[in-house]
């Protein structure tokens, strides 16, 4: 074979340079092996996909889960992600849901055909996984849960460097932009509306006029203290996230954490006002 040929030099040069490599991929692996651990030990095929298309997917939902928790810190459960195959959809996850309950998690609905840039590019996935960062607030506070993964799944996509900063801050703009121009009852609170706006399939009005009320918080938190919502979901998550507590339980610790009444006070103020949710006056980038 063709390396027999090299001289002595040659041969130890080879050796040292391969234990270099394997250091560095050993190190490599080190690095991705909880990203990789995490969603392989949860994703179910739900249909057949392919060896390829299989690696594309895990690589996605890894991916998007190391960086929920590289944000909030590592979520105290197992979670069970169900992929089912929809070829020929016009995006690449037409349809997802958050699962609650004994087998906690996600189903996601892809085209496999789309390639990995493709869903990098696609919140979906950064939205649903937020979802499980919140126990289950019940439908009647649907509105709470939708805002908080709404606000969320920008976040998770700055932190993956799908988004920068500014992409962000004008990623909010639009989808804000957009839902208040579509809310029809500029003299009524916001929150009693929900209703109304599920019946109408309004979701993405009132997905983003409830993700304020977090924007309103994250800035507030950032202006007041310095660090914002997402160092308070961390030390939530850490003490709280086991307990299975409704809306108020919840509101409570994430008062007690944040050592300030910032969360119930502002639900109250929030409840309240007419119209769609001002933030015209945050800074959404940061
Ligand atoms: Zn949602």
């Amino acid at each position: 074979m063709q390396y027999r040929r090299y001289s002595l030099v040659n041969d130890l040069n080879q050796q040292w340079w391969g234990h270099v490599i394997f250091f560095i991929v050993v190190f490599l692996i080190g690095l991705c092996a909880p990203m990789i651990t995490r969603a392989d030990s949860s994703i179910h095929w739900k249909d057949r996909f392919t060896t390829a298309e299989q690696q594309k997917l895990r690589a996605w939902s890894s991916e998007v889960i190391t960086h929920v928790e590289k944000l909030v810190g590592p979520l105290p459960f197992k979670f069970h992600i169900n992929i089912y195959r929809q070829d020929g959809a016009s995006e690449p996850v037409p349809w997802a849901n958050t699962r609650r309950g004994h087998k906690l998690g996600v189903d996601f609905y892809v085209d496999p055909a789309y390639p990995l840039d493709a869903f990098r590019n696609d919140w979906t996935a950064a939205h649903e996984f937020s979802h499980l960062i919140l126990p289950y607030l019940g439908a009647r506070h649907a509105w709470f849960a939708e805002g908080f993964a709404s606000f969320m799944q920008y976040q998770v996509m700055e932190s993956m460097s799908v988004l920068s900063k500014h992409e962000k801050g004008h990623r909010y703009t639009r989808s804000l932009d957009t839902a208040r121009r579509n809310f029809a009852y500029p003299a009524r609170p916001f929150v009693k509306t929900i209703t109304r706006l599920r019946r109408d399939g309004k979701y993405s009005v009132m997905y983003w006029g409830s993700a304020v009320y977090f924007l309103q918080i994250n800035d507030y938190l950032l202006r007041s203290q310095g660090s914002g919502l997402i160092d308070v979901l961390k030390d939530y998550v850490d003490c709280c996230r086991r307990s299975y507590g409704g809306l108020y339980e919840l509101i409570d610790e994430l008062d007690s954490v944040a050592n300030y009444k910032i969360f119930s006070r502002h639900l109250n103020k929030f409840k309240s006002a007419n119209g769609f949710p001002e933030y015209r006056h945050l800074d959404l980038a940061v």
